[in-house]
């Protein structure tokens, strides 16, 4: 009769090979490591990046394609497959509910496993949708400055309002001379430079221009040379 070596039990299923039986092996984990997940998603329209932008129809779509993903990102014990997978995001896509059945060669079993995975989201604007914002910006900062400690302060105000998250900042492009910054919205574009011009000296100019119609395009320069 076989005799689990950890627990002692008789009545349950033994591998031979590993000398304990299926509970106390599942219980010393079944999983070696998981790699990080990183996910790069196009706020706009939910693209995916990976090598290129994918398109999804559905959120659903969104979880099967990272289903694949994950049978990468999880790497199992020596013995131990995936058998199947199941990803259930959280609205906000930052963590995913994972169900994997996992086949032990050694029992010849399948058992189910359920992990919460905490996902890193790099919200970025895809090619399309970047070219659709930047065609319909309403206001561009120029700052003016071969300082690039203030460009960086700059950048750093940029990220504190966090209009990137918002989309209201649509890109920003880094020169010898400075940066350029293009938004949404005039009004948001209004805040940065009124804080930025708290802390620095520099000449202000303004510049409206017709787009079309009655709507209009502005330039807000800030020239520190
Ligand atoms: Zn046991
Ligand atoms: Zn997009």
């Amino acid at each position: 009769m076989l005799i689990c070596a950890v627990c002692g039990s008789s009545n349950k299923k033994i591998s031979v090979r590993r000398g304990i039986c299926i509970d106390c092996y599942i219980k010393d984990g079944l999983i070696d490591y998981i790699k990080p997940i990183k996910l790069t998603i196009c706020p706009r329209c939910y693209r995916i990046k990976k090598q290129r932008w994918i398109k999804f129809q559905s959120f659903e779509g969104i979880e099967a394609f990272l289903e694949d993903d994950f049978k990468n990102k999880i790497v199992t014990k020596g013995g131990v497959f995936i058998h199947d997978i199941q990803v259930s995001l959280s609205t906000n896509l930052h963590e995913a509910k994972v169900t994997l059945d996992l086949y032990l060669e050694d029992y010849d079993e399948i058992t189910e496993i359920n992990l919460d995975l905490p996902i890193k989201l790099n919200k970025t604007l895809c090619e399309s949708c970047l070219r659709f914002k930047t065609e319909n910006y309403e206001a561009l900062i120029q700052l003016r400055t071969s300082n690039s400690k203030i460009v960086s302060e700059f950048e750093n105000l940029l990220e504190a309002m966090d209009y990137e998250d918002f989309e209201t900042l649509i890109k920003k492009v880094k020169f010898s001379y400075g940066m350029d910054a293009y938004f949404t919205s005039l009004r948001a574009a209004k805040k940065i430079v009124t804080e930025f011009r708290k802390k620095y000296d520099c000449k202000y100019k303004e510049t409206k221009s017709t787009v079309s119609g009655m709507r209009f395009r502005y330039t807000l320069l800030l020239d520190m040379r």
